[in-house]
Formats: C-alpha cells, sequence, structure tokens
C-alpha cells in the first residue's frame, strides 16, 4: 500500500511539470552558470556549492525550457522560489558518473570533479537542484542551493576570460532558434591559428556531409574559438609526455590511451564563455588516434593522422563523439569477453536511446521504428561473427602472412555487417553498450556501431533530429 502511495505522488507532479513557462516572464536574456565541485566514491557522491557566473546571451531555446528528451544519468531543476513553479530542466552526463565504474573508483578512493551547469540568468530567486537515477530510473535529489540573482555578493558578474577569435563557421539565425555549436582548439601554439582554422572547417565539413546533420543544417550556427595555447600537442600520460595547453586535454583519461578529456572544467567554461553556445567540440592537435564525447558536456576529437590513407578515422571519431555528447546515444560496440560490463548495471534499462536490455521483447523502446515483420531479438549471425574477432585475435601479427590471413576474415565481417536482407531494418541486435550479451542495438550497423564512416541507423537519426527539434524551437 505504501508503494503504491509513494508512487501516485510521483507521477502526479511529473505530468504538471511539463508544461513550459513564458520565458520573458522569469528570464533576462542572458546565462547563469552554476559551479560546484562533484565528490565522491563508487557508491556515494556529495556536490558543494562553488560559484555562481552571469555568462553573456543566453544561447538555447526560449520556448523548450522544460526537459522533454529524458536522456542522462543526471537532471539539472530550476525552480522559482515564491510559486515553486519548474522554470527549467536539463539531462546531462559527467565525468563523475564514468569514473565510479573505473577500478580506481571500485578501490574505495574518493575524488573531487569541477562541473558547470548553466540556464537563462532568472529575474527572481530560484531553487536549483540536481538529481540523479535510482536503479529504478526516477530521478533523486542529490543537490540543492537557493540563488538570489540579484545578490551581487553571489554572481560574479565581471569578464572571467578576456576571449580568444571568434570565426563564425555557419550562421544560420538567431541563437534561440538555433542549434549553437562552439569548436574550440586545444594544443594549438600561437603560430598554428591558421591550423585550427583550416581543421574546425574540416571538421564542420565533414559533420554537415553526415546525415541527418546535412538535411538540417539550417537550424545550426557553428562558430570556432582559436584558444592558443603556450605549447603545441596535448598531454600523453603513457609516453611521459606533458603540455602546457590551454584547456587541458589528456590522453589516458581512466587509463585507456585512446580516451581524451579535460578535468579543467573552470578554465573551458570561462574561455567558451565568451562565445553563445548550446553544445561544445574541442579539437585535439596531437596525431594518436582517439576522443571523447559525454552528453551535454563535450566532445573531443584527435585532429592529425599520421597514416597517409587513415585520415577518414579522425573524421568517424568527431560525428561519433559528437552523437554521444549531443544526443546522448550510447556506444552500440562490443568485444566478445565481458570485461566492461560494469558501466550499465546488471537488471536497469540504460536510459540512452539506442541501446536496450530488452527485458520485455515485444516492449521494444524503439517499437515505433522497428521494421514490419523483423523478429525481435533479430538474428543476425552474432555467433559467426564474434567468432571472426577470435580468429583476429589468434593471429601473430608479426607473421609474413599476418595480412593475407587477415584480410578474407575481414571481409567476411563487413558481408556479416552488410547482409542484404537485414541492412537498414531496425530490429534487435544482440551484442551492444560494451556488452556481448543480454544487450541489444536497433541496427545491424551504425556510425555508433562500427569503426567506419556508416551512417547512423534509424533509432540513432531520430534521436538527434529530436535533439535539433527541441533546440529549433
Ligand atoms: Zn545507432
Amino acid at each position: 500500500m505504501r508503494t503504491r502511495f509513494f508512487l501516485l505522488l510521483f507521477v502526479f507532479p511529473a505530468f504538471v511539470l511539463d508544461a513550459q513557462v513564458d520565458f520573458n516572464s522569469y528570464f533576462l536574456d542572458k546565462t547563469m552558470r552554476v559551479d560546484y565541485h562533484h565528490v565522491g566514491g563508487k557508491s556515494e557522491e556529495r556536490l558543494t556549492l562553488d560559484k555562481v557566473y552571469q555568462e553573456g546571451p543566453w544561447p538555447g531555446s526560449i520556448v523548450n525550457l522544460v526537459d522533454t528528451l529524458n536522456l542522462g544519468e543526471y537532471m539539472l531543476r530550476v525552480f522559482d522560489l515564491k510559486t515553486g513553479i519548474l522554470l527549467y530542466s536539463r539531462g546531462f552526463n559527467n565525468v563523475f558518473h564514468e569514473w565510479q565504474t573505473t577500478a580506481e573508483a571500485g578501490r574505495g578512493v574518493w575524488k573531487t570533479f569541477h562541473e558547470s551547469v548553466r540556464f537563462p540568468f532568472p529575474r527572481r530567486e530560484v531553487q536549483m537542484t540536481i538529481n540523479r537515477r535510482d536503479r529504478a530510473q526516477v530521478f533523486r535529489e542529490v543537490f540543492s542551493t537557493v540563488i538570489n540573482p540579484a545578490d551581487p555578493t553571489v554572481v560574479i558578474t565581471g569578464a572571467q576570460h578576456p576571449g580568444f577569435e571568434i570565426v563564425t563557421l555557419m550562421d544560420n539565425g538567431h541563437r534561440h532558434r538555433n542549434v549553437d555549436i562552439l569548436i574550440l582548439g586545444d594544443g594549438y601554439a600561437r603560430d598554428e591559428s591558421d591550423k585550427f582554422k583550416a581543421d574546425a572547417k574540416h571538421f564542420n565539413d565533414v559533420m554537415f556531409e553526415t546525415s541527418p546533420f546535412r538535411e538540417r543544417r539550417k537550424d545550426f550556427n557553428v562558430r570556432a574559438m582559436c584558444v592558443i595555447s603556450p605549447e603545441s600537442g596535448v598531454n600523453i600520460p603513457d609516453r611521459n609526455i606533458w603540455k602546457n595547453n590551454t584547456l587541458g586535454s589528456t590522453y589516458n583519461t581512466f587509463g585507456s590511451p585512446r580516451y581524451i578529456l579535460t578535468e579543467e572544467n573552470r578554465i573551458l567554461r570561462n574561455i567558451a564563455a565568451t562565445a553563445p553556445y548550446d553544445f561544445l567540440c574541442i579539437l585535439v592537435n596531437d596525431d594518436r588516434y582517439g576522443g571523447g564525447g559525454i552528453y551535454q558536456l563535450y566532445t573531443t576529437t584527435y585532429v592529425n593522422e599520421k597514416n597517409a590513407g587513415q585520415e577518414w578515422q579522425r573524421d568517424y571519431v568527431y560525428v561519433h563523439e559528437f552523437g554521444h555528447s549531443f544526443a546522448g546515444l550510447a556506444d552500440e560496440y562490443y568485444s566478445a569477453s565481458t570485461g566492461y560490463d560494469e558501466f550499465y548495471p546488471e537488471g536497469i534499462e540504460p536510459s540512452e536511446p539506442n541501446i536496450t536490455r530488452l527485458m520485455n521483447p515485444p516492449d521494444v523502446k524503439w517499437r515505433h521504428l522497428v521494421t514490419p515483420g523483423t523478429d525481435i531479438p533479430t538474428d543476425w549471425g552474432k555467433e559467426e561473427y564474434d567468432g571472426l574477432r577470435g580468429k583476429l585475435m589468434q593471429l601473430d601479427r608479426l607473421a609474413d602472412d599476418y595480412y593475407e590471413k587477415r584480410d578474407p576474415i575481414m571481409q567476411r565481417g563487413k558481408d556479416i555487417l552488410s547482409n542484404p536482407e537485414l541492412l537498414g531494418k531496425v530490429g534487435a541486435f544482440e551484442g551492444a553498450g560494451y556488452v556481448s550479451e543480454g544487450m541489444y542495438r536497433p541496427s545491424l550497423d551504425c556510425r555508433m556501431f562500427s569503426l567506419g564512416l556508416v551512417d547512423f541507423c534509424p533509432v540513432c537519426r531520430a534521436a538527434i533530429e529530436r535533439q535539433i527539434d527541441f533546440y529549433a524551437e
């Protein structure tokens, strides 16, 4: 009985809270940024307030203020203090949440990460909360504070950074009705700003040659900020390479050689604040393959491909990582062994739109996109595909006949992923989200599955379009 009572209590306000408020009644056309420290270990967390800033013009929608997409592990909520009306909300992910799944956290270590949330500048006092999903996917409050926007001892209004040169790559309309992307360079020395401008243009062209961005380019503005670093290149800890790069981008995040993130959030935010932005992309001026993308935080991509003929790899990375940070998409790839399983706790349906535990097969979460007549789950030759991976692992890379033996195996793998009977169909294909068994992806192949320039699958495409629609209204 008790459970039932609580359920009702949660369902009712959630329904009412979906209403959007009139922007001008509650907000000024400026941005408020709240910085905090995210402290904790594997199963505990505390958020402590750092500083509150007034930034430049509000870049987001003034129609869609309350989040209707329900993505991300965390949810920012901003309430009018006097009436309790929900004014603004936004789902997001952060570095802390990923770090919690690492061996370091598992050993009992506690760490601190600096994070920011941004929302339109309120006219009156607001209560701001940060909420995290519990095992049943219900958001539970982990932080709450009251902010008085009129108190000059609370809100820092002075310029935080003199800013760097900004180049407009695409201008398709007002910041309120367009998605505003800001591309920043990291590890570009003073004499490399022309290189940065050329790189930014290159990656932006790549993005808007990829569907569905290509068809929706009129809904985007893109600016590039020539952030100058004292030194060229970024940190590569496993080679003991340390650089003085302004945004602090570093390979080897969480022990993974290819994972590039920066933990210098305050510096990044103070610099980015000098341009309007909804989404940040960081170009990393280095030649080791790598990147990263976290929903509503930023993407990173290496820009210099050292192997001739392999330049497509960096182009693949840029758009793939943007899929994470823009649309909250999960990685659809997996390895045959189940080493990384903890990333998605067992028995819990992931919140990402493009992977599922398929706990109730007829009710797959992308059922409205399933191709009629497709079996759920969908048989796709997984056993043979996994067997090929095993064979590849057994080959001796240094043997004279390595390529001779490797190439037919690779070709068979490609054939499985382009089986004409399944190509383009939506079903539920086992193997996704780093997990070989018990996790499913929507299609045979996708930009979030293969390392290659394949298109986004229909489910990922729909998720990207929903996000564009949300920001472009
Ligand atoms: Zn996909």
